[in-house]
């Protein structure tokens, strides 16, 4: 295993066995509400996101936060929503949760670059509160067309909000977590939102295991569940 490999790995608190001589084999939509935007392509999906006033959060935005990536991805990540260095930068993930967000994603192989990375919300909720109800319902069209457009083979879901949105229930994330779900008919595993692991690293040991889960789902051709 090589030197930057391992330093992702243990970013993740994953314990590594090197044997003697070797190196460790590899880890043993709901419809879109408005027609309009489900029958868009990439450029006028981003221009109708940069130009939305749907909800009260444009006010505050600096910039809308569109999504970053492969757009012809096999793996798409799916988070909350942007908070300030996003909005400062209009990328999503590139605070401390983005830095080790992409150390799960290399713990696995993945470079960012790879994957397609969106939030459920393209603005950012002041004080970093949770999204609306009226917010989410405003803004997941976008989503879902993203998802249609990138046609990923898995779907990572991080974080409770990101979860229980998409699967629209109310179940908690370590009931949600360590399974496939079918958002339409893809495969979705839940995990555990890097903020969170940063406050909480003991968790990140579920982490690995349901990474490892998605990459299993990625391995058999993204059977949904
Ligand atoms: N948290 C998220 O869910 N998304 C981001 O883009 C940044 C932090």
């Amino acid at each position: 295993m090589d030197a930057a490999r391992l330093g992702y790995l243990q970013a993740m608190d994953i314990d590594v066995w090197v044997p003697r001589g070797g190196s460790p084999a590899a880890s043993d939509p709901a419809p879109a509400e408005s027609d309009d935007v489900a029958a868009l392509g990439w450029h006028a999906l981003e221009e109708r996101v940069r130009r939305c006033v749907a909800c009260a959060l444009h006010e505050g935005r600096t910039q809308t936060v569109f999504g970053v990536g492969n757009r012809a991805a096999q793996w798409m990540i799916v988070g909350e929503a942007p908070g300030m260095e996003e909005d400062r930068r209009g990328e999503p993930f590139v605070g401390r949760a983005g830095q080790l967000l992409n150390s799960m994603l290399l713990a696995v192989g993945l470079k960012r670059e790879e994957v397609f990375i969106a939030n459920i919300l393209k603005c950012r909720p002041p004080n970093n509160r949770d999204p609306a109800p009226q917010e989410s319902a405003c803004c997941t069209p976008y989503l879902y067309r993203q998802i249609e457009l990138v046609n990923p083979r898995v779907i990572l879901c991080v974080g409770r909000i990101a979860a229980q949105t998409l699967l629209q229930t109310d179940t908690p994330i370590g009931k949600l977590r360590g399974r496939v779900h079918a958002l339409g008919n893809r495969p979705m595993v839940v995990t555990y939102h890097p903020a969170y692991l940063l406050r909480s690293p003991g968790e990140k040991r579920k982490t690995w295991q349901d990474l490892v889960l998605a990459l299993r789902v990625f391995d058999s051709g993204g059977e949904p569940a």
